[in-house]
């Protein structure tokens, strides 16, 4: 049983049945799917994506330089974060959203300790802006909030049960690991299913991440729980 787990969920998974945006139907669906992971007992950390909306590498160009294109990619984070916090809410799920960019407007800046303490009453913390930083992605923040949190495992959340050597939407003999170290998910070209800033900063501090299958019910609570779910890297 993990006491504090880190979530990161990427942009594209709020879009449910649309094509982009943000779909409040898939999103009480998470608010439960994480419910249930909390009546174990676990706090949780969400570190949400805006790909959704923008990503900072598919922005840039025609004079839109890379930190511009970069802070709109994080303002999308933003936009995912408080919409999120709402649902939840709503859905009885106790939530806040704090920022790692400046918004006062819109909410409140993250802090160390505020954030342990929404933990410490049982709120889901939500993360906005990733680290506050261009050229970083939300998975690389992802694992330096959850060191800063001190969570005992990061479950990434993705489309498929784990990591495959390729996409098996697109090849149907792709191999899939039941685990693997961080030193091979750091040096193996194969592994992609984070950017390897995010997986060698684990590596470094012996950050276990689960990757997992978001629209599995019950996978959210199963890996809480310490179950075997998808691929576990360590
Ligand atoms: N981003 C950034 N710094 C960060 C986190 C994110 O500049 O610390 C920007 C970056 O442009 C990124 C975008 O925000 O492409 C949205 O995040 P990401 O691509 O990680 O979202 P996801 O793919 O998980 O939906």
């Amino acid at each position: 049983m993990y006491k504090r787990v880190l979530l990161k969920l990427s942009g594209e998974q709020l879009q449910g049945k649309f094509d982009g945006g943000f779909d409040a139907e898939r999103a009480a669906w998470i608010a439960h799917e994480i419910e249930r992971a909390t009546t174990v007992g676990a706090q949780i950390v969400v570190m949400i994506g805006g790909g959704n909306y923008a990503r900072g590498t598919q922005l840039v160009g025609g004079g839109v330089q890379r930190v511009t294109a970069d802070n709109i990619g994080m303002m999308a984070t933003m936009m995912n974060a408080v919409a999120l916090a709402d649902v939840f809410n709503t859905e009885g799920l106790p939530a806040r959203a704090l920022t790692n960019i400046k918004a006062d407007q819109v909410a409140d800046q993250f802090t160390h300790r505020r954030a342990l303490s929404h933990l410490e009453k049982n709120r889901v913390v939500i993360v906005a802006g990733g680290i506050g930083r261009p050229y970083l992605t939300t998975d690389t923040a992802a694992v330096s909030l959850a060191l800063e949190l001190e969570c005992d495992v990061i479950l990434k959340a993705t489309k498929v049960d784990g990591v495959y050597d390729s996409d098996p939407h697109q090849n149907p003999d792709a191999k899939r690991f039941a685990s693997l170290t961080l030193q091979e998910a750091v040096e193996r070209p194969d592994i992609k299913v984070m950017d390897k800033a995010a997986i060698a900063l684990a590596a470094d501090h012996d950050q276990s991440i689960i990757v997992f299958e978001l629209l599995h019910e019950g996978n959210i609570m199963s890996a809480v729980k310490g179950d075997t779910i998808g691929t576990v890297i360590s």
